[in-house]
């Protein structure tokens, strides 16, 4: 099997953030970071060009400024919230404010989390994905396919180029968290906190000897040079193999 960068498939397409926040130095900032965590991003610089935005397309999640030149970023959230063709749209609030009270009218006004400027795009990203993988459970159960190895999550089985491969459950459980998240480089620490869950002590090393296991099993049909190691961070699912 040949894996190469001109066949590689995407696992699903990427989710769309519509970014309303009427100062363009910040929104070029979230927008950038957004795009680079693979996003894909839409602008709007108030409150009226966000809902032709909607009108046009409704994104997977929307940030919101808590200050815009034609209404409060609460009033536009309570206005979301109130529409019943939009009122699941997931919705995280922007703000300088780091007041207690403005927290709680922003959440009590329908948003689903909250962050406070300065952020790191970084940070912005991991609240992203907390509220997406809150709001869209149906991921769980399609079944990841890349270049022929399929995990499927509800038989809880996968296979290479139809073929049955024999995983641990611990590997299962990596495989799993590999397939949902490509291309991306997590730290051992990363991969314990996800895959084992943060209460449960584990060395860090014992994520080695998982990875080599599940390399073990996906040997013979090619699958394991998938799973990279790189060196000084930690390790990532390549969708391609180089
Ligand atoms: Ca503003």
């Amino acid at each position: 099997m040949t894996v190469t960068r001109s066949t590689r498939l995407p696992l699903m397409a990427a989710k769309q953030i519509l970014v309303l926040e009427d100062e363009k130095p910040i929104r070029d900032m979230i927008a950038f970071g957004l795009r680079r965590a693979g996003f894909d991003v839409r602008e709007a610089e108030d409150a009226r060009t966000a809902r032709a935005a909607l009108a046009d397309k409704r994104p997977d999640l929307m940030l919101v400024d808590w200050m815009l030149p034609d209404m409060s970023g609460l009033e536009f959230t309570r206005q979301i919230k109130r529409d019943p063709n939009l009122r699941d749209l997931p919705l995280i609030m922007l703000t300088a404010r780091a007041e207690e009270t403005d927290k709680v009218a922003g959440l009590e006004g329908g948003a689903d989390d909250y962050i406070t400027k300065p952020f790191s795009p970084r940070e912005l990203v991991a609240r992203i994905n907390a509220v997406l993988r809150r709001s869209d459970p149906q991921v769980e159960g399609e079944v990841l396919n890349f270049e022929g190895l399929q995990l499927d999550p509800v038989a809880h089985r996968v296979l290479a180029h139809e073929k049955p491969v024999t995983l641990g459950p611990t590997e299962y459980r990596m495989l799993e968290f590999f397939m949902t998240h490509p291309d991306r480089v997590y730290s051992r620490e990363q991969l314990l906190d996800r895959i084992w869950g943060g209460n449960v002590y584990v060395e860090e090393r014992t994520i080695d000897v998982h990875i080599r296991r599940l390399r073990k099993a996906l040997e013979e049909f090619g699958y394991d040079r998938m799973v990279q190691t790189v060196r000084g961070a930690g390790y990532r699912f390549s969708t391609r193999v180089e």
